[in-house]
């Protein structure tokens, strides 16, 4: 059985009608536009911000082609990467009767989604050192599989999923196969952009939260054939992207090129964080780290939380995530900011 997309879609999805814009109807630049009752003297911030923005953010999407070495019609945009897990369940997801596989210690938000949208999931648990179970999960599918999502590297464990169970899902499942790769700027892997051409079911997330440092705007994206990406849009609210936001990023691709300092910088910082963790009798172990964060298991997680809670350093306790049991997830900050945190360790009394 091989993959189609149309046996996939929801079937009402493919008939309805998008929303047309009045920008739709005419994309020309120049004009008088009387026709979306904006405010025609300007807006009541500094800026201008009075015209609605582009529904389909080509200006971005052909630099991010070119950064991306995609085509601008493989790239959606939403916001957050939030916006298209949730545009991907509503589009391939009948609630109450298909499922989604998850594959935890995973990102918590496919689940909350998955929630939302009255989707079951499936789970099946990472390995020990979190890795994928390929035979496991091939197994674990069925008639009612739409979605599978695979994020590496991998929060909160921080490491990078093997490439080969990754083909091996990507080669024999026939539902969608989403590849977060929030952190993939800090990984020496290439992304699975390059797969794109090969694999039809295949959908790679990033975001400009991470390593972009564009939290605040809100900006994912999400490269997969343009059949897809037509789909994303077809259902997205129309304008998904602020102007503000569609301004700032395109300003942040033309820094494209500063990026590899970031990461080296963030490295530096990690490789600090670690050394200075490790001294420590409570910590038991730390995870490798292929992201802007580490994960380490400690003694009693719960109390070093919350003894760093009291001193205003807040980390993320996921000790009550499976295969997490005493871990805490602590992201990489400046250096001021790691040394007030080492400090702090240092006077904690167990
Ligand atoms: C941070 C993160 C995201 C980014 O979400 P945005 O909505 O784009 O901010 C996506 N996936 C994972 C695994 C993350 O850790």
């Amino acid at each position: 059985m091989a993959f189609n997309l149309d046996k996939l879609l929801r079937p009402h999805i493919s008939k309805i009608k998008p929303y047309s814009s009045a920008r739709d109807e005419y994309s020309g630049k120049a004009g008088i536009f009387l026709d979306a009752n904006e405010n025609p003297f300007g807006s009541m911030a500094e800026g201008s911000f009075n015209r609605y923005p582009d529904p389909y953010q080509w200006d971005i999407k052909q630099k991010l082609a070119k950064v991306k070495n995609v085509q601008a019609e493989q790239i959606f945009l939403g916001n957050g990467s939030d916006e298209a897990i949730d545009l991907l369940m509503r589009a391939f997801c009948i609630p109450g009767q298909d499922n989604i596989i998850l594959l935890p210690p995973t990102y918590g938000m496919y689940e909350v989604s998955a929630g939302i949208n009255d989707i079951n999931t499936l789970k099946v648990n990472l390995t020990g050192d979190y890795q994928l179970r390929p035979d496991a999960i091939l197994a674990a599918a069925n008639e009612h599989t739409k979605i599978i999502f695979i994020c590496s590297p991998n929060n909160p464990s921080g490491n990078k999923v093997k490439r080969a169970d990754i083909y091996q899902i990507l080669d024999n499942f026939n539902a969608l196969v989403v590849i977060d790769e929030a952190y993939i700027d800090f990984s020496d892997e290439p992304s699975f952009t390059t797969e794109l051409g090969n694999y039809p079911n295949l959908l790679v997330m990033q975001t400009f939260s991470k390593a972009w440092g564009l939290a605040s705007l809100r900006i994912g994206m999400a490269f997969a054939s343009e059949e897809i990406i037509n789909i994303l849009n077809l259902i997205k609210p129309p304008y998904n992207i602020s102007g503000l936001t569609q301004e700032k990023v395109l300003e942040a691709l033309y820094n494209a090129p500063l990026i590899g300092k970031v990461v080296k910088d963030t490295f530096v910082e990690r490789d600090f964080l670690e050394a200075g963790i490790s001294k420590f009798p409570f910590v038991q172990k730390i995870y490798p780290s292929h992201a802007n964060f580490i994960l380490i298991k400690v003694d009693a997680a719960r109390n070093i939380y919350q003894y760093l809670i009291n001193q205003t350093i807040i980390i993320r306790d996921r000790s009550k995530v499976i295969l997490c049991e005493e871990c805490l997830r602590i992201s990489v900050g400046t250096r001021a900011e790691n040394e007030a945190l080492l400090k702090a360790l240092n006077l904690y009394n167990p």
